[in-house]
């Protein structure tokens, strides 16, 4: 599934195919994605210009002068660049934007729960947007915030700092990254954690998207100008899929155990 990292670099990978450049047209071989692709989308996008890109948790906003284009890459979508048109779009190729340079951003998702919206209101104000919790890597994020959020919360932290209303776009693998970096437990009770241990978690969860975001910008051209098949880029984690391999720091066994139907990875001695 695309996390933030993903998110970010398909947005610093599409931006400079896309801004400044006008919409020539869109075709949409499917409507049916997690919702139906506006039905008047095509007449309504000919012609604007897209003045930026932007990105807030998981969702990608294109402003298109009149109005913002809203893309979630949903389980399993994908955005990639084709310099110019192509015959070769599949049966998961499910729309394509075609730019007045030439190039086509074309979406790609097998398992459809992605999202292409269109809103004439400010997007920090749309039903899907305005109820998320602050950006991780925004400055004003820190563990002082986290607290204040943490007060009255007795259940995990981990399920608390992927909660969207606490802060957005930590997925499964950061969660379990960002609490192993931290040395805190996944199933510690979230208001039971110190002030001075949110402080380093939240260095913790910063660091780690921020280092997955430049792994994934150095393969940035290899994911937009190849046949962009599987999308995602691989790095190594240090807890995350490791369950019963050696903690790198004190090479006891990595547990896994499950929290809120999803997989939990910490090391029992690191973490506490
Ligand atoms: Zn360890």
């Amino acid at each position: 599934m695309p996390e933030l990292p993903e998110v970010e670099i398909t947005k610093q990978g599409i931006a400079p195919f896309m801004v400044d450049q006008s919409i020539k047209k869109i075709i949409v071989r499917n409507r049916k994605l997690r919702w139906l692709i506006p039905e008047k989308l095509e007449s309504t996008l000919a012609g604007l210009t897209i003045k930026s890109i932007n990105r807030r948790a998981k969702y990608i906003i294109i402003d298109c002068s009149i109005g913002w284009l809203i893309i979630h890459l949903g389980m399993s979508g994908s955005l990639k660049v084709l310099t110019s048109p192509d015959d070769s779009a599949t049966k998961h190729d499910h729309y394509d934007l075609h730019l007045s340079s030439g190039a086509v951003i074309r979406y790609r998702d097998p398992r459809k729960f992605g999202a292409l919206l269109w809103t004439q209101q400010s997007p920090a104000s749309h039903r899907l947007i305005k109820h998320l919790g602050p950006e991780p890597l925004d400055p004003d994020f820190d563990g002082n915030v986290l607290h204040q959020k943490l007060r009255t919360k007795s259940s995990s932290i981990k399920l608390q700092i992927m909660n969207n209303q606490v802060v957005t776009g930590v997925g499964n693998i950061y969660a379990n990254e960002s609490l192993f970096h931290a040395g805190i437990r996944p199933t510690r009770r979230a208001n039971s954690i110190s002030r001075a241990k949110l402080h380093i978690l939240v260095t913790a969860i910063k660091e780690t998207l921020t280092k997955a975001i430049q792994l994934g910008g150095s393969s940035l051209r290899d994911f937009y100008l190849t046949d962009g098949s599987t999308g995602y880029f691989q790095q190594a984690y240090k807890v995350y899929g490791r369950a019963g391999e050696k903690c790198h720091v004190c090479e006891k066994p990595i547990k896994i155990i499950t929290l809120g139907q999803r997989s939990s990875f910490y090391c029992p001695t690191c973490q506490k």
